[in-house]
């Protein structure tokens, strides 16, 4: 236990949050903005705080909580999230506790009962526990530091992780109005940031905006060519590596961890299919093991705080770029090194395109998803910068390109590719704008198909034009045509393509457009500047020691039943095989050892730096 002068005081005054940080979280510094935020709301200041995955937004509200007198109160809205943050904050010798429907009734007594007896610095609640009258009525009697308000997205609607008691969470504001309410998002846009501030009262609160770059985590999309291949070569580069692979549908999910298991990895389903003892062993392995690949449905992923996820695979297209945002966003909380991949084919499009338009929402809420699929399709396609295009798709601009892209590793080049484009709309309108990329092509080719002959297009002036151009290539400039807007994909999702008003000066001749030149299918991997980025040390005596050092966290996780990463982070390991500390004190000041720490793991972690 560290010394209880740095737990939370109990005699009513604030303790200094940058001795907080050191003593009990072991950091040397705040990052990016939480110095502001942690002073704001330890002053008594409400605010909202817009913060990307693994920016830090935990340390905002537990800071605070430990620096100020009374109970911190965090409403949580996942179980599991709350399992693994108490876990965590056990480690460091904070008193954490949750509430929630998991706790058996006596269990849920004695938390109840340490709350009252100002036993807590920390207590994460699910909001409907929160909102009881019961509970309430105990808040009253207890002494609270601050009401913290994570995932605070889940009041918006129109997000996916809609929660309707987070709507009632004003209650706080008004039974409590002297306590700080701090809430917390990654979620980037406009629309739900202004939901927030308006569904939990925060108007007279502070907003901060922090950059939401993720500059450790490197982007690659590539077109769908032969999809098992272009996964084991991405793998391969990330072997022994945790990472997570998102599917569109269940079965693909089975098929796929089947075969990676085949292939000699340790891969796990995922999906709402599979019965929840299934779902929980699995998330479980996948967060206490390590170098475990989670095959999933977009069903995984929310309230996953696993910091070391290497890296994030995407077989089929998200469904716009803020979910192909948060989903890649799950890789590289830690900050080390991360990679994502993302296949895309035009069939992809085309399904979620029909399920747009079969779902029963209004129409103009069926345009806006239309619109983000395009916006989709525009960084899929684009030969500029992928950070560029995502972060201005968040109203956020990027100075120059990031140089951790593919496009900027292997820069694409681009050519005048008017006259392809010319035959290709042609095609589609002598075709009778009603056919898939698939029977355009052949028709452009010259391939007699019996689909073709069936409708007469061996007769039409279109018939062959093309056939100077390969197939692949053929597809690859559909794809560019669609992304650009000149031709469009049909409503009723059978990859129909048709023409839009925007290609008519192409047609005659009063537009060029830049096609890029490199249409093969790149492999996942180029040589140079296109390996994967490692989280390895360079040195390999270092990197030998770092393995020893992570086989020995392993082993004290397991004889705890916890994640490894909440003993020491990667980071923290590699710091350690790196300086080599020869004394407690030394130890002491590896960033990510606190004092509780240094008592508890000090010793054996050392000796282990010793002999290596
Ligand atoms: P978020 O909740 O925003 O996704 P977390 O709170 O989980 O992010 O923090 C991400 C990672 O960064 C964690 O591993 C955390 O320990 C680390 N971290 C946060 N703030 C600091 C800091 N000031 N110094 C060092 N590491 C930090
Ligand atoms: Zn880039």
């Amino acid at each position: 236990m560290p010394p209880d002068s740095f737990l939370a005081p109990q005699d009513g005054r604030s303790r200094d949050p940058a001795d907080v940080l050191r003593h009990v979280f072991g950091y040397e510094a705040f990052r990016g903005r939480q110095a502001e935020i942690v002073a704001h709301v330890t002053g008594g200041g409400d605010a909202l705080v817009l913060m990307p995955t693994g920016g830090g937004k935990s340390l905002c509200y537990q800071v605070p909580a430990l620096a100020r007198a009374g109970t911190g109160i965090v409403v949580s809205p996942l179980i599991a999230l709350m399992h693994d943050q108490v876990q965590a904050l056990r480690q460091l010798g904070v008193k954490a506790a949750a509430l929630n429907s998991s706790l058996a009734p006596h269990e849920a007594r004695q938390v109840e009962r340490a709350l009252a007896m100002g036993e807590l610095d920390l207590l994460y609640v699910a909001p409907e526990r929160l909102l009881t009258d019961g509970f309430l009525s105990l808040l009253q009697g207890a002494r609270i530091a601050l009401f913290a308000i994570d995932e605070a997205h889940c009041v918006s609607q129109w997000g996916h992780d809609f929660r309707p008691e987070y709507r009632q969470l004003t209650i706080l504001h008004e039974r409590f109005p002297s306590v700080p309410r701090l809430a917390l998002t990654a979620t980037a846009d406009g629309p739900t940031r202004r939901e927030i501030v308006e569904r939990l009262g925060l108007e007279e609160g502070r907003v901060f905006l922090s950059s939401f770059d993720r500059p450790n985590i490197r982007y690659r999309i590539s077109p769908k060519a032969q999809p098992r291949q272009q996964l084991r070569a991405f793998l391969d580069a990330h072997e022994g590596e945790a990472g997570i692979i998102y599917c569109m549908s269940r079965a693909k999910v089975e098929a796929t961890a089947e075969i990676l298991n085949s292939e000699g990895r340790v891969a796990l389903p995922y999906h709402a299919g599979l019965d929840a003892q299934t779902r929980a062993r699995n998330q479980d392995r996948f967060l206490k093991e390590e170098g475990v690949v989670m095959v999933a449905t977009i069903a995984f992923g929310m309230g996953i705080d696993k910091p070391d996820v290497r890296f994030v695979v995407h077989l089929d297209l998200p469904k716009s770029i803020e979910s192909y945002y948060q989903e890649t966003g799950r890789a590289g909380r830690d900050g080390l090194p991360s990679e994502t991949f993302l296949l895309y084919g035009m069939e992809d499009v085309a399904k979620l395109i029909q399920f747009v338009e079969a779902s029963d929402a209004p129409d103009a809420r069926k345009r806006v998803e239309r619109g983000k699929l395009d916006a989709l399709i525009g960084l899929c396609e684009t030969a500029s910068c992928r950070r560029g295009v995502m972060l201005s798709y968040f109203d956020e601009q990027l100075d120059e390109p990031c140089g951790n892209c593919d496009t900027c590793l292997e820069p694409v080049r681009t050519y005048d590719g008017t006259e392809h484009v010319q035959k290709l709309l042609s095609c589609v309108y002598r075709t009778g704008e009603r056919f898939g990329a698939g029977h355009v092509v052949d028709v452009l080719l010259g391939n007699a198909t019996d689909k073709v002959t069936k409708f007469g297009h061996d007769t039409i002036s279109t018939f062959g034009i093309g056939n100077s151009v390969s197939r692949d290539e053929w597809r690859a400039i559909v794809r560019q045509v669609v992304s650009l807007g000149l031709l469009s994909v049909d409503v009723e999702g059978h990859g129909g393509l048709s023409l839009t008003a925007a290609c008519r000066p192409v047609l005659r001749g009063e537009r060029r457009v830049e096609l890029k030149a490199e249409t093969r299918v790149r492999a996942a991997r180029v040589s140079g500047g296109g390996r994967a980025p490692k989280a390895a040390l360079e040195d390999p005596r270092d990197e030998a020691l770092y393995q020893k050092l992570r086989a020995l966290r392993l082993e004290l996780a397991r004889a705890q039943g916890v994640p490894p990463y909440v003993i020491f982070h990667d980071a923290t390991l590699m710091e350690m095989a790196r300086i080599r500390p020869r004394s407690l004190a030394a130890f002491g000041d590896i960033s990510g050892v606190g004092e509780a720490k240094l008592e508890r793991y000090g010793p054996q972690f050392l000796a282990a730096v010793k002999e290596g």
